[in-house]
């Protein structure tokens, strides 16, 4: 049983990226009126790292479950709203696709859209699946708009996102956590101080300050100072079903619309990002650097934007895969100190989410409970495994054959895991997912459709149905989008209207 004494009183969050403020901010924000105390080490001579500018839809719910106003987070980030990816040549060049979020069309007679989609298709309809996506015909068109839901259309359904600038929500979110008492030392930490079982008790600072906490978060990013330098979890390395290694980044002018949407470019040996924000454009080529050298990824870059440079192309390496324990003793790692998955879908500040909704699930106390810790790191796992495959399933299923890395990529092992979703699928059309998962039923449908995976077969009871009825269900859901979506204003408007109000 639970002894008052025994009540963790301090947490240490050693740094100041997004995964530090964020942990800051939303445990800070939950104890805000405990006797919790909380405080974040950052140096400043070390710094962030500084791109992480596009995310997935939860993003909304975790800026609302802190109480801040989203019109003012988009004003404060120079802020743009994103529908989803247009991922460009992946399939085979000249070839695009939209990865949407949120669901396709409803489900009619309880069957799932997909099925009834690809019911109509086996009966001569041509009708491109994102036809019937809210998000994709919204893209399509440049338009945005919210509140969808005070609509009581199909754009009701909308789910969306945010693109923003990385340092200006870095520091929005400090702002925040510093406001709800948070406490900030700057300095640089030279020894992780522990006990003899390895717990650890405090972190030294360059200046020889001593910060003491009962909890440590390592938000140090990449070095994993405490989890990794300190605690020697060892790291599972994932580079043999996702090989990139490495990001050029570069921010250029803005040229045209800001787009609803990031933009998504496979190249020689990798692909490239486009992410439109209010007062730039944040771009960069992920690519392996066993086909492509830094120099010319750099030239790749540079000749894929528009718009006058604002920065220096800078090289980040990385090494895909996640440390072996995400938790160990009293230490915890979020952030890029717990692990790499590559932007491909903008999923790791979501990833700093949930790990931190996980952890205030657990909140252990003071003593060591190994089976919160074990469920902990189980649940992190199979969150990046999920991820890992659906990003693998991008690579694994193209047709391209104009590189070696395009090559490698057609001939890759495919995670045991994701073979058996594909199997399923190409028996079923029907995806393999749980409810807790990021990427839902129609994210995988939009993956395997847009890079040319056809399902052998669909749900055989629909063939009890009358075609035609089906066919003027979809029809007219189809027409309905358009029309609706005609009468939305342009992003460009909504922005500059969101952000005056
Ligand atoms: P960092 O930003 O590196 O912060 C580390 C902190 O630790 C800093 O404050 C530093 O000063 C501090 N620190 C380090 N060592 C010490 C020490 N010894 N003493 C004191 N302080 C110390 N994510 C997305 O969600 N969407 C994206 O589109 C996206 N794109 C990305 C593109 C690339 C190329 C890369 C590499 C990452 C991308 N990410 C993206 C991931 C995203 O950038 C990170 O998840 C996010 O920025 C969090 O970083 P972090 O806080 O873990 O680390």
């Amino acid at each position: 049983m639970n002894r008052a004494q025994d009540a963790i009183k301090k947490i240490v969050i050693v740094g100041g990226g997004t995964a530090g403020w964020l942990a800051a901010a939303t445990i800070g924000n939950i104890f805000k009126n405990s006797q919790l105390q909380i405080e974040l080490v950052e140096s400043d001579d070390i710094g962030v790292i500084g791109v992480g500018e596009a995310t997935v839809p939860p993003i909304i719910n975790i800026l609302s479950s802190l109480g801040i106003d989203l019109a003012e987070f988009v004003k404060a980030t120079q802020g743009s709203f994103k529908l989803g990816i247009k991922f460009d040549g992946w399939s085979q060049q000249g070839k695009s696709f939209f990865h949407p979020f949120g669901s396709l069309g409803r489900t009619i007679n309880d069957y799932d859209f997909f099925q009834c989609w690809l019911k109509c298709r086996a009966e001569g309809d041509n009708t491109p699946l994102m036809a019937h996506s809210p998000e994709a015909v919204l893209a399509e068109q440049e338009k945005f708009f919210i509140p969808f839901e005070a609509q009581n259309t199909p754009l009701a359904r909308v789910l969306y996102a945010l693109h923003f600038d990385a340092s200006l929500a870095g520091k929005f979110l400090r702002k925040f956590a510093e406001g709800i008492g948070i406490k900030r030392t700057e300095g640089t930490v030279e020894q992780v101080n522990q006990t003899e079982d390895g717990t650890i008790a405090a972190v030294t600072l360059k200046s020889g300050q001593v910060v003491t906490g009962d909890f440590f978060i390592d938000c140090t990013g990449f070095r994993g100072l405490l989890i990794e330098q300190t605690l020697a979890t060892g790291y599972d390395d994932w580079s043999h079903y996702l090989p990139c290694n490495k990001a050029v980044a570069v921010q250029t002018e803005n040229t045209g619309a800001t787009l609803p949407y990031t933009i998504s470019s496979a190249k020689e040996a990798g692909w490239t990002w486009r992410i439109p924000l209010q007062h730039r454009t944040g771009n960069g080529y992920v690519y392996c650097d066993k086909y492509v050298s830094d120099e010319q990824a750099k030239r790749t870059l540079l000749e894929s934007v528009d718009g006058k440079l604002l920065t220096e192309p800078r090289v980040i390496p990385f090494t895909t895969g996640m440390r072996k324990q995400a938790w160990v003793k009293n230490c915890l790692s979020l952030g890029l100190a717990q692990g790499f998955l590559e932007p491909l879908e903008s999923t790791a500040i979501h990833l700093v989410s949930k790990s931190i909704a996980y952890f205030i699930q657990m909140f252990p106390s003071r003593h060591y409970q190994p089976a919160l810790v074990e469920e902990y790191n189980r649940r992190i796992a199979m969150d990046y495994q999920e991820i890992r495959d659906f990003l693998v399933l991008h690579y694994c299923t193209s047709q391209r054959d104009d590189s070696d890395f395009w090559r490698w990529c057609r001939s890759m092992k495919i995670p045991p895991s994701l073979q058996y979703k594909m199997d399923y699928f190409k028996a079923s059309g029907k995806a393999i997912v749980s409810h807790e998962q990021l990427f839902q039923s129609s994210s995988w449908y939009a993956i395997y459709q847009g890079m040319g995976i056809k399902p052998n077969s669909y749900n055989p009871t629909l063939d009890l149905w009358q075609p035609e009825k089906l066919q003027a269900i979809l029809d007219s859901g189809k027409q309905g989008l358009i029309e609706i979506a005609a009468k939305q204003p342009s992003h460009d408007e909504f922005l500059v209207k969101y952000c005056q109000a």
